[in-house]
């Protein structure tokens, strides 16, 4: 935990991937279409928070997912990319773009795909039902499941780490 604080303080970008993370894995099917996932509502609450701290928020899917294009869109994440089973090249391609360097992102993952840009950035995250493989490799894991409160709990934690959640509190109370 005092690690993953540590790692979580230099962090300027927060990427998220779709499936298990911002949903809560599944998918509805009633017939051709993309189907219906589930976002939650203090999850985008959590985005809006972050990027009001000036912890930029991107998206990067493995799948096509014009559900979570639709999100990202109502979120104002102009970083969101789909259909990307290899998902550094995107985030160096973000990075070079941004001057950031590995230490200034976190991810926040939750299966295979997501091990090989998870060991390469600063703060590796993980949803408490993400795959074994993955919760070995997480600097820090969520209380909650993916979908249901994950990445709201991890934005709270960065912004913690960088002695800015109780500023945030105060400010939107009064
Ligand atoms: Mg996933």
């Amino acid at each position: 935990m005092r690690r993953a604080l540590a790692l979580a303080r230099p962090v300027r970008l927060l990427v998220l991937d779709v499936d298990g993370v911002l949903t809560d894995n599944a998918v509805s099917h009633d017939g051709p279409g993309p189907g219906l996932k589930r976002f939650g509502i203090q999850d985008g609450m959590g985005v809006k928070l972050c990027q009001q701290a000036g912890i930029e928020v991107a998206v990067i899917s493995g799948l096509g997912n014009i559900q979570a294009e639709q999100r990202s869109r109502e979120l104002g994440i102009r970083e969101f990319h789909g259909g990307h089973l290899h998902k550094l090249p995107v985030l160096e391609q973000i990075m070079a773009a941004k001057s950031l360097d590995f230490s200034q992102v976190a991810y926040m993952g939750d299966d295979w795909l997501d091990a090989q840009i998870m060991a390469r950035v600063g703060l590796a995250l993980a949803p408490v039902d993400a795959q074994p493989e993955i919760l070995r490799i997480a600097a820090w894991i969520s209380r909650r499941p993916g979908g249901c409160g994950a990445v709201r709990e991890a934005i709270r934690f960065i912004l913690l780490a960088q002695g800015k959640l109780d500023r945030m509190w105060r400010e939107w109370r009064d």
